[in-house]
Parts: C-alpha cells; sequence; structure tokens
C-alpha cells in the first residue's frame, strides 16, 4: 500500500462515503468479492471473435458466452472514465428509459462483489461522488489498484482517484507484466477485497506482442496514437469519402492539420494490421490469460471487455477517437466469477 489510509478502521461497519473519504478513512470489507475489471485496448469485437479466444471465454461459459456489448465512448480516455462511474459496456436496450437501464445494471454489482444484505448497492449508492473505486474504498472497505498500459490514463490524470496504488506499466503491451506484479503480492492480500483496473495494450496499434521487433512497424506520433503515413497515397490517387470527406474531399478528423489523403494506409494494409490485432489477441488468449486465472484468488469476479474497437478503412476511417461508426463502439464483454 502506498496509503496509510488503508491500515485505519473505524469502529461503525459503514459510513457515508463523502465522510469517510474525508476523514481518509475506509470500513471494515462490506463484501466478499475481489473484482477485476479488464480493458483489452481497442480490441474490436468482431477481431475478438476471430481469434476464438477459448482460454479468455472459458470461465464464462465459452465462446458463445462472449457478448457483443457498446462501449459509452469511442476512445480510450472517457470510456475508461465512465467505466470508473461503474457504467460497463452496455446492450443499447430499446424500448427501456435510460434511467432504469442505470438502475437495472447497477443492482448487479450486488453479485459481483458478493455484498452483505446490509449493503445492498442501487443506482443512488455511488452519488455523490459517481465514482466506484471511491465507492469501493470508503463504502465498502476495498483497497483499490490499477495498472495501465496508455500513457493517456497515466497516473496524474484525474482518473487517478481514490486508488491505492495506480501504475503506468513501462511498455504499453505487455500485460504479462501486471501478472508478474499480482504474483509479487502488489494486489491481494487475506485483509479485504481488492479492485483492480487492468488496461493493456497489445491489441491497440501498432498490435504488437512482446517480443515483435519494433523496426518492423510504422512510427506512432501524438498522446493517442495517431498514424502517419506507411504507404501514403499521392493526391490523385486519393479517393474522397462521402462520409468522412470535407468540402476539399479531405477531412483532419485529429486536430493535428494532416489531410486525410497524406496518410492514409492502403487495403492491404489495412488488412494486414487487422490481422495482427487477431494476433495479439490469441497471444493474449494463449500466453497471459491462463495464467492470469490460476493467480486471481478465489472469490474473484472478473470483468474483460474492451475500451472501444478499432477502424480498419470501414467508411474511410483508420484507428479510433474521432470516429462516429458502429465498429469503433462495438466491443466483446465476458463478465463472471471465476471460482
Ligand atoms: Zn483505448
Amino acid at each position: 500500500m502506498t496509503d496509510d489510509r488503508s491500515k485505519e478502521r473505524v469502529a461503525e461497519p459503514a459510513g457515508k462515503p463523502g465522510l469517510m473519504r474525508m476523514l481518509g478513512r475506509r470500513p471494515d470489507p462490506q463484501a466478499d468479492n475481489h473484482l477485476v475489471f479488464i480493458t483489452i485496448d481497442s480490441c474490436r469485437w468482431d477481431t475478438f471473435l476471430e481469434a476464438r479466444p477459448e482460454n479468455i471465454a472459458r470461465p464464462f461459459g465459452g465462446i458463445d458466452a462472449i457478448e457483443r456489448r457498446i462501449s459509452y465512448a469511442p476512445w480510450t480516455a472517457p470510456s475508461h472514465y465512465n467505466l470508473l462511474m461503474g457504467l460497463l459496456p452496455h446492450r443499447s436496450p430499446k424500448r427501456v428509459y435510460a434511467s432504469e437501464h442505470y438502475k437495472r445494471d447497477f443492482v448487479r454489482y450486488n453479485e459481483r462483489l458478493g455484498t452483505r444484505e446490509s449493503q445492498r448497492i442501487d443506482f443512488g449508492s455511488l452519488i455523490p461522488q459517481m465514482w466506484l473505486p471511491s465507492f469501493l474504498q470508503y463504502k465498502l472497505g476495498y483497497s483499490t489498484h490499477a495498472m495501465v498500459s496508455l500513457p493517456v490514463l497515466n497516473r496524474a490524470t484525474p482518473i487517478n482517484s481514490d486508488f491505492d496504488r495506480y501504475k503506468l506499466m513501462d511498455e504499453h503491451n505487455d500485460m504479462g507484466k501486471m501478472l508478474d506484479r499480482i504474483e509479487a503480492g502488489e494486489v491481494f492480500d487475506d485483509e479485504r477485497p481488492s479492485f483492480l483496473l487492468m488496461n493493456t495494450g497489445e491489441t491497440h496499434y501498432p498490435y504488437t506482442i512482446p517480443g515483435d521487433d519494433p523496426e518492423d512497424l510504422p512510427p506512432l506520433f501524438g498522446p493517442h496514437g495517431i498514424l502517419r503515413p506507411v504507404t501514403p497515397r499521392s493526391r490523385d490517387q486519393a479517393e474522397p469519402d462521402p462520409q468522412n470527406a470535407g468540402a476539399s474531399g479531405t477531412t483532419d478528423a485529429d486536430g493535428s492539420g494532416e489531410r486525410f489523403e497524406e496518410r492514409v494506409l492502403d487495403e492491404a494494409e489495412m488488412i494486414r494490421l487487422r490481422e495482427r490485432q487477431v494476433r495479439a489477441v490469441r497471444h493474449l488468449d494463449k500466453v497471459v490469460f491462463p495464467r492470469l486465472y490460476d493467480i486471481l484468488p478465489r472469490n474473484t469476479w472478473v470483468v474483460v471487455m474492451s475500451d472501444h474497437g478499432e477502424l480498419f478503412g470501414e467508411g474511410g476511417y483508420f484507428g479510433h477517437g474521432p470516429i462516429l461508426h458502429d465498429k469503433v463502439l462495438e466491443v466483446p464483454f465476458l463478465e463472471g466469477r471465476l471460482r
């Protein structure tokens, strides 16, 4: 722990989270399950399925249990902010008020966390902070941890609020290093349940797994992984996209001032990059998740999902972020208690 608050106890079983937070105290544990959120960054729902990740899906009933859900946001920062408000990717339900959907979804936290009868959670439980780590710490007595891979989630951002331990990993694409930390005892102990957020970037551009030669890859620029040209088209070759084009037949979707045709990839490159994302999922499935499931303690509720999808040329788009397209919002989703 980096925080002495975790050592303190109070006599009453639970107080108001706002007051407890102000006092820097947390109650005795009020729930039985550890909770682990895993975001496989930028992983599309359909590339996840194409990889047939049987090991990842096994604890939840296998491949058929993989749901197609919708992310609340098309890029990393707002998606994680929303996730830490407790709002998991949704099913886009029709003929139901949004407020009713939130209520129904929040009730599931009782099952996820294994809350005691006196601490039943409903939609109003997170008010006023509306922040899951605060609620888990100061209402239910959890320790809270994050290991993230993308710099837009670094520990100086507001996302790092009410975490006992928050680590931006040295490599953006090595979830195995997070497992080393779990095995070293950084996250779970017998004193209280833990909440852990893991964000991993093997499936993020440039879709590399540990050991890949970075010389093989096109360069990555900008805070969000904005792409520079690999095989830039000449202006004559560029084909304006009717959905995406501005008046000049170009777009400046990332605000960089670059014109679309100056950094577009050709179709063969898009196919190759999409295959790399499938390969990255297979690596996680074969190498990382079996080990993860072995080392997680009993009574751990796991949610596996992506924070958003990725475009590989559809509609004239590449990547994620300032994109309005179904494929950037479709995400794979699995959840359940391990054992
Ligand atoms: Zn992301």
